[in-house]
């Protein structure tokens, strides 16, 4: 067995966290704890702090949902379903239950776990295949867990400790520990995307050694939605005029805002020859659904990094197809010739964050753009060679091949009635309205600034996440079709409505199967859910309530879609669902029950 330090002092150290509010008590704790361990014990702290059980380089996952924990707790514990049930009840949270139900039992005092054992249990419960063979080992990880221990395991299996500890802090820590500039170690996590060797850089004082790694994610830069033009053209002067510009100069440029999936292309690394990665918002790889745009960009030998849109796309008038073809694509396990034939796929690339050797994120966009432009001059002809000669090989007769890679066209902005116009012209070429960026702002990952505003005109909409679900009536009585959703509000998730309606049968097995995998509490009628599947709802309008926790309710709520592509971390906030409240020209009270909620 390895010597590593104490998972129960790890464990307690989170206790600690949680009973400050202070950033600044926060992070000295997790300074002063993680300089007093071995190197390797505090890199696993490190991730481990963040609410990860792995690197983000690491492509490993747990697999390990709530059922599962459950299953695992009901029996470690020596509890029923309802016991277990009313004590999630209680606190809303596996690990806080798990706790309590450990107190109230024999439970060994110090069971020897270690920071070192932890890790080597997650090596195996990530290459264990299938829950059947994952579940004995977390009960054996969980039969040696005193009841603080079990309590941040669960939170650590599901990757949420409820500390207010985020990346950012833990790197700032790592700063803090060790004498190193904060910028210096962020910007290292960045590059690197590998917490345990930012702090083994750290510990050696060399972190300005960390080189740009590809294939793993960056955070992706966000939009701040507006509603009208006029809201665009003033939100956008206003950022200006904080830059000190004169309030009347628009220095910004107009993209069509395309309703794909947004993805980074990783690709061209001249160590790995041949190796191409596409990550969505939420981290997850695309490559399996789109081997076209793998095989097409596999020949480059130039490393780039590109942010763009996967869209389904038609060569001969060089449109995109709507969202809903290219829904088609995603989730198969095997995509078929005749799909790859059926939904051509392109990468529409706007922006480029690493090209050649250099990091362009602290560049502005203009300068950005250009180097953008001289890659895929280079390079885009390249991309459609190479999926004529693999379709050559397919078929007899090969349809001739089009560039996989193209630019997003760019106009700059004149006018208010130039910004009107453009809307006007990107919906009829089928896209979902304009994107409005700031030539002069840097790639900021993971922000929501207002140097990108996205216009798109409809009735607002809020990506939402399902926090419970309940069987239908009459044709769906047996699936689970009705789903309650919450917006977040700092780290908590407040409902905001219920909808049952605009998803197909299809989609709704789907998500029955999905939420019974996933059921925290299991009520009968009513389930408990974890939450992990993000929805876009449109609805009438918004109305102050005491029906749902956020004190809100939608009117007439129906589902757009499914947002695979949306991280929950990314939903809609209470702030937003203020906003479009206070927006509204006459504000409805709920009137009572039976209104259409
Ligand atoms: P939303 O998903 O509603 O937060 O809107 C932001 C999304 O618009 C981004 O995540 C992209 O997927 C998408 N998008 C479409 N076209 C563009 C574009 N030209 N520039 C930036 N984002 C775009």
């Amino acid at each position: 067995m390895i010597m590593s330090a104490s998972f129960l002092e790890f464990a307690q150290e989170n206790a600690a966290l949680t009973a400050t509010t202070k950033k600044l008590e926060k992070r000295a704790l997790l300074a002063a704890y993680l300089r007093s361990l071995a190197v390797e014990d505090a890199a696993r702290a490190a991730l481990y702090f963040a609410g990860t059980p792995f690197a983000e380089t690491d492509r490993r996952k747990l697999n390990v949902g709530g059922s599962l924990l459950t299953k695992a707790l009901q029996k470690v514990a020596g509890v029923t379903p309802a016991i277990l049930s009313a004590a999630y009840r209680r606190y809303g949270d596996l690990g806080d239950a798990a706790e309590e139900l450990f107190n109230a039992r024999e439970r060994p005092q110090a069971g020897g776990l270690t920071l070192g054992i932890v890790a080597e249990a997650f090596t195996r419960i990530a290459a264990a295949r299938g829950p059947g063979a994952k579940l004995p080992l977390v009960t054996a990880l969980l039969e040696v867990a005193t009841p603080v221990e079990a309590r941040y395991l669960l939170k650590l299996i599901l990757g949420d400790m409820r500390t207010g500890v985020k990346e950012s802090l833990v790197e700032e820590a790592i700063a803090a520990a060790w004498g190193a500039e904060p910028a210096a170690v962020r910007r290292a996590g960045m590059l690197l995307g590998d917490l345990p060797e930012v702090v083994r850089l750290a510990v050696a004082g060399r972190l300005e050694q960390a080189r740009m790694r590809l294939f793993h994610p960056l955070s992706f830069m966000l939009a701040s939605p507006v509603a009208t033009v006029e809201e665009a053209v003033e939100r956008f002067t206003k950022e200006l005029a904080a830059e000190g510009e004169t309030a009347s100069a628009i220095h910004g440029v107009l993209e069509d805002k395309y309703d794909g999936i947004r993805a980074q292309l990783h690709c061209g690394d001249r160590s790995q020859p041949g190796r191409v990665e596409l990550f969505s918002r939420s981290r997850e790889d695309l490559g399996a659904s789109f081997p076209e745009l793998m095989e097409a960009f596999a020949g480059l030998r130039e490393p780039a990094i590109l942010d763009g849109e996967i869209l389904a796309w038609q060569p001969d008038t060089g449109r995109a197809l709507p969202f809903s073809i290219l829904q088609q694509r995603i989730g198969r396990k095997r995509v078929t010739a005749e799909m790859r034939e059926r939904i051509p796929v392109v990468f529409m690339a706007f922006d480029a964050l690493y090209l050649g050797e250099a990091l362009l994120l602290e560049w502005p966009l203009g300068e950005r753009r250009v180097r953008l432009e001289g890659f895929i001059a280079r390079h885009a002809p390249a991309t459609a060679e190479a999926i004529g000669r693999e379709q050559q090989n397919l078929f007899a007769a090969a349809s001739p091949g089009f560039p996989r890679l193209i630019v997003a066209p760019q106009v700059p902005l004149e006018s208010a009635e130039h910004l009107d116009r453009a809307y006007a012209e990107a919906r009829a070429r089928g896209n979902e309205g304009v994107m409005l960026k700031s030539l002069r702002s840097v790639y900021q990952p993971g922000r929501r600034g207002l140097a990108w505003l996205k216009l798109k005109r409809e009735l607002a909409t809020l990506d939402v996440v399902v926090t419970g679900a309940e069987f239908g009536h009459g044709r769906r009585a047996g699936v689970l079709s009705d789903y309650t959703f919450a917006v977040q509000d700092g780290d908590r998730l407040l409902n905001v409505g219920k909808a049952y309606s605009g998803l197909t049968d299809a989609e709704i097995d789907e998500l029955t199967a999905f939420f019974q995998a996933h059921t925290l509490e299991d009520n009968g009628h009513f389930r408990t859910v974890e939450p992990l599947k993000v929805l876009e709802v449109a609805f009438n309008n918004v109305m102050r309530s005491d029906r749902h926790s956020s004190g809100f309710a939608l009117r007439f709520p129906r589902i757009l879609r499914i947002r695979e592509d949306k991280p929950v971390e990314e939903i809609d906030t209470l702030a937003r669902v203020e906003e479009i409240y206070a927006s509204q020209p006459d504000k409805p009270m709920e009137q009572g029950v039976g209104d259409g909620v």
